[in-house]
């Protein structure tokens, strides 16, 4: 059995803006399914959630600022859960990143670093809870400084650092790098040192142990500069201690068959259910109740990662087709304007919900025949994942994790049963108009829809799977 210490800022169902937050909510209770003996440490936010008891557990000064670390457990679950209170830096509502305009609090560097010493603190054991664990397992820029300052310790645990998004790397000027007492060692070019400015993800590229990714195809992606934002050198370098692992959905959540979020559950053998979940979500959106449109779906950050563009640039001759569109996101200001826009002009075939609804979520993926993810690069990616277990055929860019678990429809994977969508190479709007238009094929042939629908539903993505690669790797590292 191994000691984990699991350092994030995002795990649902207690706080969550993204893919990480599902990732860091899932993967450490599949850990704890297979009797390893884990902890999650993370900030306590004011927009934090949790129907468990919280109580007071120890109070430690870093830093001549007195924290106090409480004590609590994932819902429904034995894991524990260490919140990081220190009111001034976490203690206000909203997002764990940004304000309300989407500008990251200015005060980020200052936070995050906090959150890494006390995680230090607590890898140590100079917390006095007579726990101290064989593996620190560090998620995203945000725990990022752990591996570097454990580097300095004697009789450390060992460190893992998993990149759940190249794209967001933590970077502040250098003169945060004084503020948070960067210890002079690591403060160099082949250290947190990025051009001049303090790199937090560095931190986990250069001093963990082994490093992973979400998906195998993303960390070779990484490794090269359209996707490596400059860092593509030092993971080349560290290659060897680098892999993919793809992630699981959390079937708890993401069960067509005993889903509560959804009008009508439905399995493979009661796949013409479905159908009431369309009815239901055409109500919801008020588009026309009419089961012979294909509905497409769409779900996510709306950025440019997500290559809302190109769907922008598709609608209009998305338009001329026999389809309705329904959309949930927010993001972008701009994208989100134009969206609007469209679904102001279109109001019978184009319906968007600008903000963040875990329900209407989980009917979009049961209600949507067809799931839309253009994206330009993508880690790993969960919809599309969902969609497959829905019976919702996703689309999708051939990138990341995307490329890792959607097979596309030929002749021959139609054959041999492994058809699960439909998948594209450029990243440009006449391929993905290419792409829809397939589909649209494919969808008006019932019976090879319902062939790519059941192999689509009967795939496997539970975290079993993954949780076990990764403890096999923290027994080698
Ligand atoms: P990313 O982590 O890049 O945002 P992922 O596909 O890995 O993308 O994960 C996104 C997660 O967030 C999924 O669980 C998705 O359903 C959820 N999500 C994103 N936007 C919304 C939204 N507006 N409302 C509800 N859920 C959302």
């Amino acid at each position: 059995m191994k000691k984990i210490l699991f350092v994030t800022s995002e795990a649902h169902p207690l706080i969550k803006t993204g893919g990480l937050a599902d990732v860091c909510g899932s993967l450490p209770k599949a850990l704890a399914e297979l009797s390893q003996d884990i902890k999650l440490i993370i900030p306590n936010y004011q927009a934090l959630k949790t129907s468990e008891n919280v109580r007071f557990m120890c109070a430690i000064r870093v830093d001549n600022r007195n924290i106090n670390i409480l004590e609590t457990r994932m819902p429904d679950s034995h894991v524990i859960v260490w919140l990081v209170d220190y009111p001034a830096y976490y203690n206000y509502p909203g997002n764990p990143y940004v304000d309300e305009q989407g500008d990251s609090w200015p005060n980020n560097a200052e936070r995050f670093g906090l959150f890494c010493r006390i995680a230090v603190e607590a890898a140590m054991d100079r917390i006095n809870q007579d726990w101290k664990p064989d593996v620190v397992h560090c998620n995203d820029w945000q725990s990022g400084l752990v591996p570097a300052l454990l580097s300095l310790e004697n009789d450390r645990p060992s460190t893992l650092f998993t990149i759940h998004n190249m794209a967001y790397q933590g970077l502040f000027p250098a003169t945060a790098a004084a503020k948070l007492n960067i210890p002079g060692q690591l403060w160099h070019p082949a250290g947190l040192e990025f051009h001049d400015m303090l790199s937090f993800i560095k931190g986990g590229l250069v001093y963990a142990d082994y490093i992973t990714t979400v998906s195998p195809t993303y960390a070779h992606e990484i490794q090269t500069a359209e996707f490596g934002y400059g860092l593509e050198g030092l993971l080349d370098h560290r290659k060897e201690f680098l892999g993919g692992i793809i992630n699981g959905i959390d079937l708890d959540q993401w069960d067509a068959e005993n889903d509560t979020l959804i009008a009508q559950t439905y399995s493979v053998s009661t796949l013409d259910k479905k159908e009431l979940n369309k009815a239901a979500l055409q109500v919801k959106f008020a588009l026309p109740v009419n089961d012979q449109v294909p509905i497409l779906g769409l779900i996510g950050r709306l950025v440019e990662q997500k290559g809302i563009d190109l769907i922008l640039e598709c609608l209009p001759e998305m338009m001329e087709m026999d389809m309705q569109f329904v959309l949930l996101g927010s993001g972008d200001k701009d994208f989100e304007k134009q969206l609007k826009k469209l679904a102001l002009l279109y109001p019978d075939k184009i319906a968007i919900t600008i903000g963040y609804d875990e329900a209407l979520a989980h009917l979009i993926e049961a209600g949507a025949d067809i799931f839309l993810m253009p994206s330009r690069f993508e880690p790993c990616g969960l919809n599309q994942m969902y969609s497959q277990r829905y019976g919702t055929i996703p689309i999708v860019r051939k990138t990341g994790g995307l490329a890792d678990t959607v097979t596309d429809t030929l002749p021959e994977t139609l054959a041999n049963q492994t058809a699960s969508g439909v998948v594209f190479s450029e990243a440009s709007s006449s391929a993905l108009l290419e792409a829809i238009k397939r589909t649209l094929i494919l969808y008006s042939m019932p019976d090879y829809w319902k062939k790519m629908q059941i192999n689509a539903m009967k795939k496997d993505f539970s975290w079993q799977r993954s949780a076990e690669q990764y403890l096999s790797l923290y027994e080698n590292i």
